[in-house]
């Protein structure tokens, strides 16, 4: 089993790339934010509980999320490798996260982390706010916030899985295909 961290900024082209990787690859998506707009959808408490933090580009409280992640693995079968996508997004995270692929004897392979200069994502989330029916897309002071949380609460996460010496930097603007070939390249070096 081979498991990915897939690291960085709102709007770095974590869910593009991730989509890529399944199509190639097998894995299964693990998007948290993903699963929270499907609680969202189906309006189950968790989804109402989520919707507060969402809506103001805050982070979801650890142990919420941490649970749903646990939860997720567990209905698991015969799973060639997961992708984490917007997950962990902080140490707690990490940690907790490492302790339940240790349990089943997974544990997570690489951090793929893309890295996106500032002005380039306010642009991207702005775009994507016109199609995508987002509402932290479409509102600059949302965007700016969650740019904010990520830089104070998620980036010490990337040293984390550094001093494990799982960490990988991919520059995050160009080509989609041009990315997505140097990210196979480095989960191949990996594996
Ligand atoms: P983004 O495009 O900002 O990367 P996501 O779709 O990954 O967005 O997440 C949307 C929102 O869901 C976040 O702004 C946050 O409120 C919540 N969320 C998603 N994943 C997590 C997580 N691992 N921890 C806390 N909150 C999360």
């Amino acid at each position: 089993m081979y498991n990915i961290v897939l690291f960085g900024p709102p709007g770095a082209g974590k869910g593009t790339q991730s989509e890529k990787l399944i199509a190639k690859y097998g894995f299964t998506h693990i998007s948290t934010g993903d699963l929270f707009r499907k609680h969202l959808k189906e309006e189950t408490p968790l989804g109402k509980l989520a919707q507060s933090y969402m809506d103001k580009g805050e982070l979801v409280p650890d142990s919420v999320v941490i649970s749903m992640v646990k939860e997720k693995l567990q209905s698991l079968e015969n799973s060639k490798g997961c992708i984490f996508d917007g997950f962990p997004r902080t140490v707690p995270q990490a940690k907790a996260l490492d302790a339940l692929m240790e349990e089943r004897k997974t544990p997570i392979s690489v951090m793929i982390a893309l890295e996106v200069p500032e002005d380039e994502l306010r642009k991207r989330l702005l775009e994507r706010g016109k199609t995508s029916g987002r509402t932290d897309d479409q509102d600059l002071e949302k965007i700016n916030n969650r740019i904010r949380v990520y830089q104070e609460e998620t980036k010490p996460v990337a040293d984390y899985y550094h001093q494990q010496g799982k960490f990988v930097s991919i520059y995050g603007v160009g080509l989609i295909d041009d990315i997505f070939e140097k990210i196979c390249e480095a989960i191949e070096k990996k594996k």
